[in-house]
């Protein structure tokens, strides 16, 4: 079903920012949210996203630069006047009406008399239409969040914006309304832009995420995209669990840098490093934890050739359901973490053991240990 024919245009930002006297919370920023797509704005706590998606609401004047839905320059239109609406974290649901009510209230309010079918196909997507006669009170965290997306959608916004609308929810419901939140957007095929600190929900819902940090985007693309080519350890880190292991280039074979690290040697493609691949230079390399293999010594001969290999002792292992998470010393890299999936475990893989962590170069990723960020 779509509820919406106006899909409308991107969010275009031109050079956009914010300060507050001295303090800058969004450098100038250019971003583009294509058309029907769900964007995710992802950052840690004063990092700017909120400030960035109250100047598409409106709800903030920018300190510099333009703000365009589509062909239309919006910068200067109040918030009423821009075809854009919001859903925050708090509901903010009208208590004495009943559902209904809630959602019809942006109609009735632009005079429109008959309003039944257009609320009850929007209960419907939200999957309200049952409840339609009950106050918020008798509803769930979730159901009432639901309801607020729908009071948000019933005058067809060219574009949603989210900030946080799921954090005051628990993490099972939080995860529900995640895939609803997605299907829901599928459907209607509108815009949305949604703020979040919480990276597995950016990744879960979102087309495209922008990564923030310190009021910049620090890295933009779709979250396969990001995890497995991360271009700072900002990103890396901020995205999931990456071993870093302290390297210097050695030489260059082919499409491949050489590097040493701990008496070893890794090889690491160039172009998946972003840093100078000149001989002697200092580089991060990073491999997620999932990525590595992981083989008692015993049994080091069976590794084919090609892969990155390192000599190390388990330190601890730790069972965490779907896998087992290894931690290894070695001369590289003092605490590296592996995750095992379960049908592989060997029994001969606890603390003590010697073993070979291996992997291959095409997922491995390579920083500037000159500018990396924790
Ligand atoms: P959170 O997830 O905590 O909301 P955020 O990434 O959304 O964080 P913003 O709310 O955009 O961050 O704030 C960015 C920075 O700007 C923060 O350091 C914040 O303290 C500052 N800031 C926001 N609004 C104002 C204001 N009105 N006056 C001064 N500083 C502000």
């Amino acid at each position: 079903m779509k509820t919406t024919t106006d899909a409308g245009g991107d969010v275009r930002l031109s050079g956009i920012s914010k300060t507050y006297g001295s303090f800058t919370a969004v450098h100038p920023l250019d971003l583009t949210v294509p058309q029907g797509s769900f964007f995710a704005l992802l950052g840690a706590s004063g990092c700017g996203k909120t400030t960035t998606l109250r100047m598409i609401a409106g709800l903030e004047e920018p300190t510099s630069g333009t703000v365009h839905l589509g062909d239309q320059d919006v910068t200067a239109l109040p918030p009423y006047k821009r075809p854009v609406n919001t859903v925050f974290q708090s509901y903010a649901l009208f208590p004495h009406l009943d559902i209904f009510e809630n959602v019809a209230f942006g109609l009735r309010r632009r005079g429109i008399k008959s309003v039944k079918k257009q609320v009850g196909d929007m209960l419907d997507l939200v999957q309200l239409g049952e409840q339609a006669r009950k106050k918020p009170h008798q509803l769930s965290g979730g159901q009432q969040q639901r309801v607020a997306v729908a009071r948000a959608l019933i005058n067809h916004p060219r574009v949603l914006l989210l900030d946080e609308p799921l954090g005051a929810l628990d993490l099972k419901l939080r995860r529900q309304m995640q895939l609803e939140l997605k299907r829901i957007q599928t459907e209607v095929g509108i815009t949305f832009v949604h703020v979040t600190h919480d990276q597995e929900e950016a990744m879960t819902m979102a087309d495209t995420v922008a990564v923030m940090n310190a009021g910049r985007v620090e890295q933009l693309g779709s979250p396969a995209d990001l995890y497995e080519n991360p271009r700072s350890t900002f990103v890396a880190n901020f995205l999931g669990t990456s071993n870093l292991i302290e390297a210097e280039v050695d030489s260059r074979s082919g499409e491949d840098v050489v590097l040493r690290a701990g008496g070893g040697k890794l090889v690491l493609p160039e172009a998946r490093c972003a840093a100078p691949t000149t001989t002697g230079g200092r580089v991060l390399v990073g491999i997620r934890p999932e990525k590595i293999s992981l083989t008692h010594a015993d049994d080091a001969g069976g590794i084919p050739e090609g892969r990155n290999r390192i000599t190390g002792t388990i330190a601890a292992t730790s069972f965490i359901g779907v896998s087992t998470q290894y931690v290894v010393d070695s001369a590289v890299c003092p605490e590296f973490e592996v995750y095992v999936q379960n049908v592989d475990r060997d029994t001969r893989l606890a603390p003590g053991a010697e073993v070979v962590l291996h992997w291959s170069p095409a997922h491995t990723f390579g920083f500037d240990a000159e500018q990396a960020i924790d």
